[in-house]
């Protein structure tokens, strides 16, 4: 089962993240803070990342430049999650090494598009009466 790990310090967007992670069929982990999500990644090798920028230690971008830096984390698809709106939020989290920039409120049908178009060979079991014939 893949894995993807939110690294979010707003409680309310965790739950909302998770409900949409888990019924997708992933394993949801949660970090609260920027130094514990990139402890995260060392430790449990999530498939996908999902990144807020307002953090409480160091911030969304200096994470995403901490886990480039590492070879091991070269190719992790990143999702930025962030309610900076400030023109040039976008290329700073790509530039920061985030492979995707999505805006607050967290559009579910967005999220999901991406957390899918990211993990297309660790499909979610089909619920019942889901099943396609291939
Ligand atoms: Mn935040």
């Amino acid at each position: 089962m893949a894995k993807v790990l939110y690294i979010e310090d707003n409680p309310d967007n965790m739950q909302l993240v998770q409900r949409v992670i888990t019924a997708l069929g992933y394993q949801f982990l949660w970090a609260a803070d920027g130094l514990t999500g990139v402890r995260m990644v060392e430790a449990d090798q999530p498939d996908l990342i999902l990144l807020d920028i307002n953090l409480p230690d160091i911030d969304g971008y200096e994470v995403a430049r901490r886990l480039r830096a590492n070879k091991n984390h070269l190719y992790v698809p990143i999702i930025a999650i962030t309610a900076n709106a400030l023109k040039g939020d976008a290329e700073m989290a790509l530039s920061a090494g985030c492979d995707v920039y999505m805006s607050k409120p967290v559009n579910i049908r967005e999220l999901r598009a991406h957390v899918v178009g990211f993990l297309p060979n660790t499909k979610a079991p089909a619920a019942p009466g889901q099943e396609q014939a291939i």
